[in-house]
């Protein structure tokens, strides 16, 4: 799995994040005492990153308005930053006006049927595919499959957009969704020796090891695709999880509740022995009045969820407890993917992405 290194001991504070209390309320003696054993890796995954900056480089070669087909990335915050900048986001091509067919239109990490890039060429639109590769190479799996003769069993969560784009990359009646053990007990397919699968790539990995086991006990010669389907950040992000939840009072998921890979989190953290774990999408969700006694918080985001809104609840905790942090590491991550040759000539500047990074 990329990324994968090498387990920092969970307990070291970091010298720069040993936070102090805030002293502006002039009374340090009454604060509790509170450990935030922060996640890393957490937060945005190479694919939003990626899928972020080519909204934001869009409107700066473009202007604006940019159409963005469907959320982005499934964060309210970080599509309200780029609506503010220009986007305009829409859920099918047919609502960009007549007027507007200049304009550029584009698709969100989680990919599209092959229909949708088809229509946008009928409606003459120019647009910028910015489905992350690593569900592109889900879909190049999926299609190898049925070249093969294989009919194809997709695990992942119906209804999910990227389901729908992966479903949409073979012809009506090629893929078979199969969301749970008890669905891959049941199942039925054309021919069960001739089968491939593919998985979502923002799964639990363990709940889809269970699913794979299901399917390889009722299906024999069953084939895999050819690389791991589930993506190294949704990988990373349990595995962090998973070292930083025993024995937290609460642990707090950075994320929205459409976002898959940040549920999977928090499911994670509760069967790893927090006592209670929570989705939440800003500070101001956090249920401040029924914390009870909190002496070990967890804290991680999704892949989808900006480091900003991280900040932001740390400093709200600091603001109620006296804080430190400890990071819980598991893994470097160092993906970094290409940007598409239409947006290599505009300049990207931290001031572009503060809104979501933080800083200027
Ligand atoms: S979660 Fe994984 S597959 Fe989804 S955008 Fe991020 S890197 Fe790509």
């Amino acid at each position: 799995m990329a990324g994968a290194q090498a387990a920092v001991p969970l307990t070291a504070p970091l010298g720069g994040l040993h936070l102090r209390p805030m002293t502006d309320a002039g009374d340090m003696t009454s604060r509790d005492d509170l450990t935030i054993r922060l996640c890393g890796p957490r937060g945005f995954c190479a694919g939003v990153d990626r899928a972020i900056q080519i909204v934001v480089l869009a409107i700066k070669k473009y202007g604006a308005p940019v159409y963005v087909r469907h959320e982005i990335v499934h964060n309210r915050y970080v599509v309200e930053g780029l609506q503010e900048r220009g986007a305009v986001f829409i859920e099918e091509l047919s609502e960009i006006p007549d007027d507007h067919r200049d304009r550029p239109v584009v698709f969100s990490a989680h990919g599209v049927p092959q229909s949708v890039p088809a229509d946008a060429q009928a409606r003459n639109l120019f647009y910028l595919d910015a489905t992350c590769p690593l569900v592109s190479k889900v879909h190049k799996q999926a299609m190898r499959h049925q070249r093969l003769g294989r009919h194809v069993i997709l695990i992942g969560h119906a209804g999910h957009p990227e389901v729908i784009g992966t479903m949409g990359q073979l012809p009506e009646g090629a893929v078979t969704l199969v969301e749970t053990e008890e669905d891959a007990a049941c199942v039925i397919v054309p021919d069960e020796q001739e089968l491939g699968f593919v998985t979502q790539t923002t799964l639990s990995v363990d709940d889809t090891e269970g699913v794979i086991r299901a399917l390889e006990a009722r299906f024999p010669t069953i084939r895999a695709p050819a690389a791991e389907s589930i993506c190294y950040a949704t990988t990373n992000r349990q595995v962090a999880v998973k070292e930083a939840a025993p024995g937290t009072d609460l642990f707090l998921v950075v994320g929205a509740p459409n976002s898959s890979n940040s549920r999977r989190l928090v499911e994670v953290a509760e069967r790893a022995g927090a006592k209670r774990a929570l989705l939440v999408q800003r500070a101001s969700e956090i249920p401040w009045d029924e914390l009870g006694n909190l002496r070990t918080l967890g804290l991680s985001a999704g892949a989808s969820a900006p480091e900003i809104i991280v900040d932001e609840i740390i400093e709200a905790f600091r603001a109620r407890y006296d804080v430190t942090v400890e990071l819980a590491i598991t893994a470097e991550e160092t993906e970094n993917f290409p940007l598409m040759r239409d947006l290599r000539d505009v300049e990207l500047t931290r001031a572009d992405m503060a809104f979501v990074n933080g800083g200027a």
